[in-house]
């Protein structure tokens, strides 16, 4: 029996029928085409954080907070943990600001310098007396260009402490407690908490600067303004700010900005964390 031939009129139902079938799968396939396209486009794995159970310490490479590269717009919140060894409540450990993370070395009553370390030295600003670490003095230098540039002058008035002198300015602060009623061992920590011990100044380490006066009343100045708006553009920080004393261990000292690298700068301004909360340190 000969096959009943198809009517057109079916045939061109069939056929609008498979063309419309083979239009889904073009789109189907393009839109799948889009989304791999974002996918490979969207960022690779985020950079681990302290917090990241995937990155051990051990394995963390050195450079993850690069000093001289503009930082990314990922930048973490904090350095991997680890970075630098965290001190128990009664320990000291000895550190030396060294290898390529030099500028986060904790410098403190818990984290001190070796007895001999002495930093190369360069003048904070030309034609100063006083001094910073050689590392960091062009960045001071750097800052104190553009603030003066704005009307402001950042007065290099405290650098570089040799631990010879800061043994002395700790036992005269300690002298000066007992001679008002403490016991020794009290007037020792209480001291601590404005004159370091030697070595675990930042000013041993030649990082950091006290800038204009050692005066609270340095808060109330244009300089503490601009510093506040704009040092970490030059990567310094305020070390010891108001309000976080027990991070810290130190008075509020509005006067005293530390170099950490602009990286590092950056992040700790952004997210408002001091260093110890920026390393994991507490
Ligand atoms: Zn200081």
């Amino acid at each position: 029996m000969a096959k009943k031939p198809i009517p057109k009129r079916v045939m061109r139902a069939r056929l609008l029928c498979a063309g419309v079938l083979l239009c889904l799968l073009a789109s189907t396939a393009v839109g799948y085409a889009v989304t791999e396209q974002r996918k490979a486009a969207a960022p690779a794995e985020p950079v681990p954080t302290a917090t990241s159970p995937a990155a051990p310490a051990a394995e963390m490479p050195e450079t993850t907070v690069p000093e001289t590269t503009a930082p990314a717009e990922t930048e973490p919140a904090t350095v991997p943990e680890g970075l630098f060894p965290r001190a128990g409540a009664d320990e000291v450990l000895t550190v030396t600001p060294e290898g390529d993370n030099w500028a986060l070395t904790p410098v403190g009553y818990r984290y001190r310098l070796p007895a001999d370390y002495v930093p190369e030295l360069a003048a904070a600003v030309e034609g100063a007396d006083e001094q910073l670490d050689a590392r960091v003095a062009p960045a001071y230098a750097e800052m104190y260009a553009a603030a003066k540039a704005e009307g402001c002058t950042l007065t290099p008035y405290a650098g570089y402490v040799t631990q010879a002198r800061q043994a002395e300015r700790y036992a005269s602060r300690v002298q000066t407690l007992v001679a008002a009623g403490q016991d020794e061992a009290s007037a020792k920590l209480a001291a601590a908490k404005r004159v370091e011990p030697a070595g675990a100044s930042e000013h041993n380490a030649g990082l950091a600067m006290d800038v204009g006066s050692a005066s609270a009343d340095f808060v109330n100045t244009a300089e503490y303004a601009w510093l506040a708006a704009h040092a970490w553009e030059y990567g310094f920080v305020e070390r010891y700010p108001a309000g976080k004393t027990d991070v810290t261990g130190m008075e509020a000292e509005p006067w005293h900005w530390r170099y950490v690298g602009k990286a590092a700068a950056r992040a700790m301004h952004e997210s408002g964390q001091c260093l110890e909360e920026y390393l994991g340190l507490i």
